[in-house]
């Protein structure tokens, strides 16, 4: 069966925190718009227990602050298609094209909010125990590790924070790392002066071993050459970010990292194209700079909209 063409002002990619915000503000300014997600709504935020420094809520989880701004994008007519995966996109086409697996939408503006997925454990026993003792995600999974026994994967700034986040929890915690640190003096300072906290570097986890739930690693220390067993009730792995990006790759200018290079205004290579959230190459990645994005990236969609329909 052939594909039904439609016609968008504006088809959003992904519904973050930047994509929901770029919505809500195309939707009040009259533009017709779809978000399409292949994900859950709420992107790396979704399950997070409570978020502390988005300005307006003292504490708030993931799921409502996302779920207001997706009730506000809504009010404003913007539609979210959570149910159809796209297939391809020609964005250096004028109109651009979003194929998805239902539809073929034509529209003028695309607005690339697809944000970054945590890299998994290269382990055949991870999905054995994904969520039953390893985790990705410190502050949605840490508080189930009260007066437990914590190990964290990684060596790079995400890794130490998050191993210094959950001291807070752990009677006893391992930094687990196959190199040399890559994170800042003051976060592995902090790490090294905790009583807790016993650092392995140069060692490397080859086996997670446990019945339902995780019970321990085997680790190989590479100094030693000698393969270790220790105990633990949980992993946080935390070993770099995929950007995603793949969609977007022949097309649009990347940056090392595999993040759109756009500037501060969230234009890309292409006209027409923005590129906002977590998914832009930037140096800060938080929920406001993701919203901060979302607002530009539609704002500046709408001035590029009305030039292109000569209304300025
Ligand atoms: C565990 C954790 C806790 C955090 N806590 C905080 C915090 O307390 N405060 C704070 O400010 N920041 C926090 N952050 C950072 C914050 O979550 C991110 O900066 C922010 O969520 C980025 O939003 P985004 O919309 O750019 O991307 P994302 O949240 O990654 O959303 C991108 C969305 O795009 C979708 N998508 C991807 N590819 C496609 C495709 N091809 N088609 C359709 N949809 C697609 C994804 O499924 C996803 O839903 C945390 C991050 C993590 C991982």
């Amino acid at each position: 069966m052939e594909k039904k063409i439609v016609h968008k002002d504006v088809v959003i990619i992904g519904a973050g925190m930047a994509g929901l915000t770029a919505a809500l503000y195309c939707g009040r300014m009259n533009l017709d718009t779809l978000v399409l997600e292949n994900g859950i709504i709420g992107g790396q935020i979704a399950n997070a227990v409570s978020i502390e420094n988005y300005p307006g809520f003292e504490s708030v989880s993931g799921g409502e602050l996302i779920a207001t701004v997706q009730s506000q994008a809504e009010k404003f007519g913007a539609v979210i298609d959570e149910f159809d995966s796209i297939v391809k996109v020609t964005l250096k086409s004028n109109p651009k094209i979003v194929e998805t697996e239902e539809k073929i939408y034509q529209c003028d503006v695309v607005i690339i909010a697809s944000g970054m997925n945590r890299r998994k454990l290269p382990l055949p026993e991870e999905r054995k125990f994904a969520g039953r003792g390893v985790h990705y995600c410190e502050l949605c999974d840490g508080h189930m590790y009260q007066d437990k026994i914590i190990a964290v994967m990684g060596g790079g700034n995400a890794a130490v924070d998050a191993a210094n986040f959950l001291t807070k929890y752990a009677k006893k915690l391992y930094l687990i790392h196959r190199s040399e640190f890559r994170a800042d003096e003051v976060s592995q300072k902090r790490l090294r002066q905790n009583d807790k906290v016993e650092i392995m570097l140069q060692t490397e986890v080859k086996k997670l071993n446990g019945d339902k739930r995780l019970q321990s690693v085997d680790v190989f220390d590479k100094n030693s050459g000698e393969m270790k067993n220790i105990l633990v009730d949980g992993i946080f792995v935390n070993i770099g970010v995929d950007p995603n990006t793949q969609l977007f790759k022949d097309e649009i200018n990347l940056s090392a990292s595999g993040r759109i290079i756009a500037g501060e205004d969230c234009r890309t290579n292409i006209d027409g194209v923005f590129a906002a959230g977590d998914v832009r190459e930037k140096e800060i990645r938080q929920l406001t700079t993701a919203a901060s994005d979302g607002t530009t990236a539609a704002l500046l969609a709408e001035k590029y909209l009305s030039k292109l329909k000569g209304e300025n």
